[in-house]
């Protein structure tokens, strides 16, 4: 058995949708379950919906229902039951957005935009039936058991096994939700953004399967986001470890926490284009060398660099960065780079807008925090001197940090 997962990008219009199908139809292997992302930028689309609604600014799903109905006009003919289908999801929106929020955003967040992965696998579903390609709609929310840490759920392994050991057998084709779950007491959750690829992982540390294959725009995992760097180059494998660290370090191409489980089990993952499915593309597996050995370059934008200070200047020790730590933490914000002197400690993070304020509001209750923002942050991984230059040049560098392997520089954009 596989698992593929097909991220946003390959599903983003009626033209991707039939070529999903006719990557599927060419695969020899049979039995596969088949893990979907909300249609190109549905996910965004539906985040500026609550975010309209918490904020009280009568939200409207007219963008986001036209987006579904364009590609499913494309692809059906009028009277398939795929119309109801997807009407009745976007009901299902209207119902929660009808009464004022009546608890937290994150909660809010996840009732809503779960709905775009569940729209656009009703929709891959039905188009594979149509081309007589059997496969099961499964419920993500059925096998995937998480706490309610909402918007960054945490999984429920010991259930979730045991749910999907008992909804999908081998043999057979199902088609899936990625980055969705469910709580216990049936609210739905999210597992963070760009999850899909994490659900990918679970199911097939489950299932133990063959491998996992992850399909993309790109020809598979570069040693830069191509979008920053032309002349990004392929890399053709690599080990589970390099793969975590370049996902940790903001590599957008995998979710971070999607290697861990298939590390574990040893299940190689395949990173593969859509466009062109008959190239190899990346495989990661345990022990691998890097082949061709290159610098990789990792640029996170949108960061914010805080430095905290005792508000007497007095010097920075062990209680205060506890108190620092934890106050990270009960925002749920993930640091990015830290460095420490005498009497300051700086932070890099990215600078999310639902939880950074709250953050600063705490923090300069009790030290002196000073901030600059609009920041990005570039980390190169086997690194040498002329790769430095190449990345900074003369940009004026805020905060910079080095070890063997790693290289890191906070600037302004
Ligand atoms: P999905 O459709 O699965 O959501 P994403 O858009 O999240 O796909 O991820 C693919 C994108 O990741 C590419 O288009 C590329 O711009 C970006 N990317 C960032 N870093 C890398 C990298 N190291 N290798 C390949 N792609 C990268
Ligand atoms: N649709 C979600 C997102 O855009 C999950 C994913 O694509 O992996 O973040
Ligand atoms: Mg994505």
């Amino acid at each position: 058995m596989k698992v593929y997962k097909f991220g946003g990008a390959s599903v983003k219009d009626a033209k991707g949708i039939r070529n999903v199908y006719s990557i599927l139809k060419e695969d020899a292997s049979s039995d596969k379950v088949i893990v979907i992302s909300a249609i190109g930028k549905t996910t965004n689309m539906l985040e500026r919906v609550v975010n309209d609604y918490i904020n009280g600014q009568s939200p409207s799903l007219e963008e986001v229902k036209r987006y579904h109905f364009d590609i499913i006009k494309e692809l059906f003919a009028e009277n398939h039951s795929i119309f109801d289908e997807v009407n009745n999801l976007f009901v299902e929106i209207e119902w929660a957005i009808e009464d004022s929020p009546t608890s937290t955003y994150d909660y809010e967040y996840d009732q809503i935009v779960s709905v775009g992965e569940l729209l656009s696998t009703k929709i891959v579903s039905a188009f594979l039936e149509q081309q007589n390609f059997v496969n099961t709609w499964v419920d993500a929310r059925d096998i995937i058991r998480t706490d309610n840490t909402y918007r960054n759920a945490r999984i429920d392994w010991e259930l979730t096994s045991d749910l999907i050991r008992k909804f999908i057998s081998p043999q057979c084709v199902y088609v899936t939700q990625g980055f969705i779950g469910c709580t216990s007491e049936n609210f739905t959750t999210t597992l963070g953004r760009e999850g899909s690829d994490f659900t990918a992982a679970i199911l097939s540390y489950v299932l133990e399967t063959e491998e996992v294959v992850i399909w993309k725009d790109v020809d598979g995992m570069l040693n830069a986001d191509p979008r920053f760097f032309d002349d990004a180059q392929l890399l053709n494998q690599l080990s589970f470890s390099e793969a975590i660290e370049l996902a940790y370090f903001g590599a957008k191409v995998i979710h971070p926490k999607t290697i861990q489980p298939l590390k574990e089990k040893n299940i190689p993952l395949r990173v593969k284009s859509f466009l062109n499915p008959a190239n190899e593309g990346t495989i990661i597996f345990e022990d691998a060398e890097m082949l061709p050995f290159l610098p990789s370059f990792i640029i996170k934008e949108n960061q914010i660099l805080i430095s905290i200070s005792a508000k007497d200047l007095s010097f920075i020790v062990e209680e205060h960065l506890s108190h620092i730590f934890a106050l990270f933490s009960k925002h749920g914000l993930g640091i990015n780079v830290m460095q420490n002197s005498a009497v300051s400690f700086y932070v890099c993070i990215d600078n999310d807008i639902q939880k950074v304020p709250a953050l600063m509001n705490e923090l300069q209750s009790e030290y002196l925090v000073k901030y600059n923002d609009g920041l990005t942050l570039c980390t190169i991984r086997h690194y040498s001197e002329d790769d430095i230059t190449k990345v900074t040049g003369n940009k004026s560098i805020l905060l910079e940090q080095k070890s063997r392997h790693t290289v890191q520089f906070v600037f302004s954009s």
